[in-house]
C-alpha cells in the first residue's frame, strides 16, 4: 500500500520495524542527497550532466581514463565535505541496536560507515570511491596519490608503478564484474531477513535491483521509501513517497 501521508507512513514503518527481528537496509543514491552528493537520475542529477563511462571504454582508452579521473576530482570536494544524513544515522542505529543485520548499499560514498554502522555490516555492491586500486595487481592507491600524478602530468591518468596495470577508483562501473563476495553476502542477508527496507533507489540498476524482489519472494516484508515511484512498488507492503530524512528522523534516538 502507498502511505497516504507522512504521519501514517512513520506509524506503519515503526510497526513493521517493531515486529521485525532481522531487518536489512538496501540503499541507493537518494539516501545521500541530503549530504550534498547528487544522485544519478533526479533532475540535475549526475546522469543528466554526464553519461557514465563504461568499464570497457575505461580499459580501452587513455582518454576515457583521463576523463574518468577528471570527473572524479571535480566531485571530490563534494564527497569529502559530505556528512552522514539523518537516514544514514537512523540505519546505523538500527544496526548497532541489533534490529538490522546488514546494510546493502549501491553507494560508494562511505557514509553508512561514517554514520557509525560497523564496516563489516555494510555490504558495498558497487565498491567504494574513497580509494583506488590497480586492476591487475589489486594494490591500493589513495585518491590523493592519483591526484598528484594527474596534476603533475597535466591530466593524464597514471598507471600502476609496480605492474603497469590501470589504476581505477575502487568502484564498479557499468559493464564491470560485480564483486563476488559482496554479492554472495548480500544474497545471504536478503534471504535471511524478515523486513527489507529499500531506501533512495530508483531500482533500475541491475543486478542490485534484484535484491528487494528476492526478499519479497522469500517471504520478507518489503518497504520502498523513495520520492519517485519504482517498478517494484506494486510488490511492496509499504510504499512511502516522501523525503528520506524527514521519514527516518523519528527513528533516531534522542
Ligand atoms: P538513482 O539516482 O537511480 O535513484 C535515486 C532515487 O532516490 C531517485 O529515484 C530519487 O527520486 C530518490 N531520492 C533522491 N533524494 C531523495 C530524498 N531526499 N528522499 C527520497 N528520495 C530521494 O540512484 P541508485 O538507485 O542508487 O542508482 C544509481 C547508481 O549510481 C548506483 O548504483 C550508485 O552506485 C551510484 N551513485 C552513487 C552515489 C553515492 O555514492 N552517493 C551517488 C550517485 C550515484
Ligand atoms: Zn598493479
Amino acid at each position: 500500500m502507498i502511505a497516504p501521508d507522512r504521519k501514517s507512513a512513520i506509524q506503519h514503518l515503526g510497526d513493521l520495524i517493531a515486529s521485525s527481528s532481522r531487518a536489512v537496509g538496501f540503499t541507493g543514491a537518494g539516501i545521500s542527497t541530503e549530504s550534498g552528493i547528487p544522485d544519478f537520475r533526479s533532475a540535475g542529477g549526475l546522469w543528466t550532466k554526464n553519461q557514465p563511462i563504461p568499464f570497457d571504454e575505461f580499459v580501452a582508452s587513455q582518454e576515457a581514463r583521463n576523463e574518468a579521473w577528471r570527473r572524479k576530482f571535480a566531485m571530490e570536494d563534494t564527497f569529502r565535505a559530505a556528512k552522514p544524513t539523518r537516514g544514514h544515522r537512523a540505519l546505523a542505529q538500527l544496526v548497532v541496536s541489533g534490529k538490522m543485520n546488514a546494510i546493502i548499499t549501491q553507494n560508494i560514498d562511505n557514509l553508512h560507515q561514517a554514520a557509525g554502522a560497523p564496516a563489516d555490516r555494510v555490504i558495498e555492491l558497487h565498491g567504494n570511491g574513497t580509494y583506488a586500486v590497480c586492476l591487475d595487481c589489486a594494490v591500493r592507491y589513495e585518491i590523493e596519490w592519483v591526484r598528484e600524478r594527474f596534476t603533475q602530468t597535466g591530466g593524464i591518468a597514471p598507471d600502476c608503478p609496480s605492474c603497469g596495470g590501470l589504476v581505477k577508483s575502487a568502484t564498479v562501473s557499468f559493464g564491470q564484474a560485480m564483486p563476488e563476495e559482496a554479492m554472495r553476502r548480500a544474497e545471504i542477508e536478503t534471504l535471511n531477513c524478515d523486513l527489507f527496507l529499500a531506501i533512495g533507489s530508483s531500482l533500475v540498476v541491475w543486478p542490485a535491483a534484484g535484491f528487494p524482489a528476492l526478499a519479497k519472494r522469500n517471504g520478507a516484508r518489503l518497504v520502498i521509501l523513495n520520492r519517485e515511484p519504482t517498478d517494484l512498488d506494486r510488490q511492496a507492503d509499504l510504499v512511502v513517497r516522501d523525503d528520506i530524512g524527514d521519514v527516518l528522523e523519528p527513528f533516531l534516538a534522542a
